[in-house]
């Protein structure tokens, strides 16, 4: 059983601050700022794209609802709500869980984007490799 899992069914302890039938959040164990908070489906998939869309849809329908609380709560400057699929992106629990991190003007935290540049033509080709995947 993954270590989601066991705070679903309750073997392991987690500081919850909602949970319903289908979904649950919890205060991340090592926290980026403190506050930050990771919702999950109740039901075991291992990334957001495992998820059947419509349950997909309700996650972050709740995402959006505990976001306003997080940043309210804590008197937030603003948020980062991140979901990682797969090894290559970092993901190291594989039960699908999106991230709600508070962030403030001072935290001193900075999330290094690299922005590359497109050759001539590329910008076409990957709009449009992606457009013929839908
Ligand atoms: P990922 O890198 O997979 O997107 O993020 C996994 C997150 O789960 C990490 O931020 C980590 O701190 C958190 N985490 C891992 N194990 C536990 C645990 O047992 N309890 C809680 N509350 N958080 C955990
Ligand atoms: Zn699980």
């Amino acid at each position: 059983m993954c270590v989601f899992c066991k705070i679903v069914s309750g073997e392991i302890p987690a500081y919850k601050v909602y949970e319903d039938d289908e979904f649950l959040a919890f205060l991340d164990i090592g926290p980026v700022n403190k506050g930050h908070l990771l919702v999950i489906p109740r039901k075991h998939y291992p990334t957001l794209l495992d998820m059947p869309e419509d349950e997909a849809g309700k996650l972050y329908k709740l995402v959006h609802r505990l976001a306003k609380a997080v940043k309210s709560a804590l008197s937030a400057d603003g948020l980062n709500i991140i979901n990682n699929v797969g090894e290559a992106s970092g993901q190291e629990v594989f039960h699908v869980h999106v991230h709600i991190i508070p962030r403030f003007y001072d935290d001193g935290m900075k999330f290094g984007w690299r922005k590359l540049q497109y050759s001539e033509g590329e910008m076409e080709e990957y709009a449009g490799k992606i457009k013929e995947a839908l």
